[in-house]
């Protein structure tokens, strides 16, 4: 399988010079296990990325807070009457709501947005997750969902295929039950994403916000077992430069360590 990075931010987009290497699209990953195109979260990272008419498309999301589902609207694979896209993910405690049919279409509705996600060309097969199960993509594909901590809720994913398991763990915050929880979750991953957003100094001012720290990220791939932990999800006043130092720090510390870069391709 092959993981393609396109949104690596929390929070909002950015854009400028100071943003240029890292990334300033948020969330969006996309792994292309063969015929299948699976997109991780919509955020703006969604909006460039790459989309393949003749490939099933899945999009998991992992909650629907702005910066997972804002680049939907200008998703490509939208435009094309002929394709079928099928959205995975839950309201969380939003109970308000029949499901993510209505949340997004909701958001992106008058007056907030001129055109639902279903007055779009494309098909779209929403799906709901009782999270806690899992389900498979096309009987080759095992998808595995946990509750994360994060206020509203929001779901982590364990995708394996191929032999390979990729773990998608964002907009999670350390420090609860559900850490050990994690690391039983996670169990000898080939990758680990991870919810990079804080330093140790910053999470002392943000507990409660729903993110997490590198440390803490690096001392859950230690208990699971997993091969590679790569952060994502950073914080909008982390730049480039400091971004490199980060990284370089962290690198010190364990070589299983990889920061997402807009454009990277990881091969498992
Ligand atoms: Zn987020
Ligand atoms: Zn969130």
């Amino acid at each position: 399988m092959k993981l393609t990075i396109y949104g690596v931010r929390g929070s909002v987009p950015l854009a400028g010079s100071a943003y240029a290497i890292y990334g300033g699209a948020t969330s969006c990953y996309r792994l292309d296990i063969g015929g299948k195109q699976i997109y991780l979260d919509a955020g703006s990272g969604i909006i460039p990325a790459s989309f393949d008419i003749a490939k099933s498309t899945y999009i998991l999301l992992s909650h629907l807070h702005l910066d997972h589902i804002q680049g939907l609207p200008f998703f490509s694979g939208l435009t094309h009457g002929e394709s079928r896209i099928h959205i995975y993910g839950n309201v969380g405690d939003a109970t308000n709501y029949s499901g993510i049919q209505e949340a997004v279409n909701t958001v992106f509705g008058k007056p907030f947005w001129p055109l639902t996600i279903d007055e779009y060309p494309a098909n779209i097969d929403w799906q709901d997750i009782t999270v806690g199960g899992s389900f498979s993509i096309g009987g080759d594909i095992t998808v595995a969902t946990m509750a994360s901590h994060h206020p509203g809720g929001s779901i982590i994913y364990r995708i394996t295929a191929e032999g390979k398991t990729v773990v998608y763990a964002t907009d999670f915050e350390h420090g609860s039950a559900k850490d050990e929880e994690l690391i039983r979750f996670a169990k000898d991953c080939d990758l680990l994403i991870y919810d990079g957003q804080y330093t140790q100094e910053e999470y002392r001012k943000y507990r409660g916000y729903g993110h997490s720290t590198k440390e803490r990220g690096l001392e859950i791939l230690d208990a699971c077992g997993g091969k590679q932990i790569l952060y994502s999800h950073y914080h909008t006043t982390h730049t480039d430069e400091f971004l490199a130092q980060e990284e370089a720090r962290m690198k010190a510390l364990d070589a299983r360590v990889r920061f997402a870069k807009v454009g990277d391709e990881i091969v498992l």
